[in-house]
């Protein structure tokens, strides 16, 4: 529920930045209109530097964070009557009064229109919405029908037919990026430990399938904190949380890029070595522990772990070179924690 949440406020976020990004260039656009604007034209010497203020503030507030909602909604609802008086003066005044045959430069933005309609609005509510907007410029077009001119006609016919390919075709990205979005947090949940955010051992389980695959040589580093149980009686499951994440990224910081690490559960955690011998392993297994022994934990005085140490055979799986990490894991437990120890085939 709580990557739900951090999932909305994150496309929030987005949009926010889309706006604060996108708005200048239209406003340079309206603008640019502005100046090459000539006075026969009454719709555009009315709309655009209206247009001009409200952009203008809008990217004011959305920029400064202030009344997010109402701003986007006030902009769809001014957008959508603007582009329908747009449209109404395209076909009225250009092209049945004016003869005109091309739907003019307006409508290079009026994909722009459905784009802000379904950024904005709700799944259904924005396809309603927007198929609501583009019937009407439909009724307009089809009202006037036969009083536009026969060559004006194919513009008109292009500019219905796109704006609907436009419509669908962000209808179905909307669907496929969410459908994404989803996919993503589901595996993300899945092969994640929430705690300390490195893979689980659902994760390392396939890392280990994938490679006994491959027939790639490894070798694995599993270690678990010393009396751990005492650290959380002592000082509270939450500092014991917060040691857990301090390991996670103390050991983080030392790896290589070809080492994989994750969380098997607990206060055990394991590495995939690929690029290490079985002494490299070891040595570097040692340089771990003495990392960890050093190292300064918030509210808790110190904090070892043992180590087990282990390398691929061929005739291993997941489970036995994972046991014999364990097993060289429980010597060293046995012979007084905080240490590493190995153990052969
Ligand atoms: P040993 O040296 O033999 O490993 O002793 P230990 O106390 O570390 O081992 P044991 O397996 O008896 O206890 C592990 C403890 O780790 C028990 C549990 O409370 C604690 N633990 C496991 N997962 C978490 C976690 O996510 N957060 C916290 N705070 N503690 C955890
Ligand atoms: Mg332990
Ligand atoms: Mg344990």
């Amino acid at each position: 529920m709580k990557q739900m949440v951090n999932q909305l406020t994150k496309f929030e976020e987005m949009k926010r930045k889309l706006y604060v990004l996108i708005l200048p260039v239209i406003i340079t656009a309206l603008a640019i209109s502005i100046f090459y604007s000539d006075d026969t034209h009454n719709f555009n010497n009315f709309a655009v530097p209206s247009l001009l203020v409200v952009y203008s503030i809008s990217w004011f507030l959305i920029y400064m964070r202030k009344w997010f909602h109402y701003v986007e909604y006030f902009n769809v609802l001014l957008i959508s009557v603007l582009h329908l008086l747009k449209f109404f003066d395209i076909v009225y005044n250009d092209m049945v009064v004016g003869q005109s045959i091309s739907t003019g430069s307006a409508t290079y933005w009026t994909p722009l229109v459905f784009a802000f309609v379904f950024v904005t609005l709700k799944s259904r509510s924005s396809v309603v919405y927007s198929f609501a907007l583009w019937c009407l410029t439909l009724a307009i077009g089809l009202y006037y029908w036969i009083d536009i001119p026969y060559y004006a006609r194919e513009s008109l016919v292009h500019y219905f037919l796109s704006n609907f390919v436009y419509f669908i075709f962000l209808f179905f990205s909307r669907h496929i990026i969410s459908a994404f979005t989803k996919a993503e947090m589901l595996e993300k949940i899945a092969y994640e430990d929430s705690l300390t955010s490195i893979a689980n051992r659902r994760m390392v389980y396939l890392w280990l399938e994938r490679a006994l695959k491959k027939d790639q040589q490894f070798s694995i580093i599993f270690f678990d904190l010393d009396h751990f149980k005492r650290i959380n009686d002592e000082h509270g499951h939450l500092i014991g949380d917060k040691a857990l994440v301090e390991v996670t990224l103390l050991v983080k910081s030392m790896l290589k890029e070809s080492d994989y690490f994750g969380r098997w559960g607990g206060e055990e955690f394991i590495i995939l070595s690929f690029k290490r011998n079985k002494q490299e392993t070891i040595d570097f297994a040692e340089l771990l522990r003495k990392a960890i022994e050093t190292h300064d934990f918030p509210g808790v005085d110190q904090v070892t772990s043992s180590f087990g140490v282990a390398v691929v055979h061929s005739t291993d799986t997941a489970e036995t070179i994972v046991n014999r990490a364990d097993d060289a894991l429980y010597i060293a437990k046995n012979n007084g924690r905080n240490q590493v120890q190995y153990k052969e085939i």
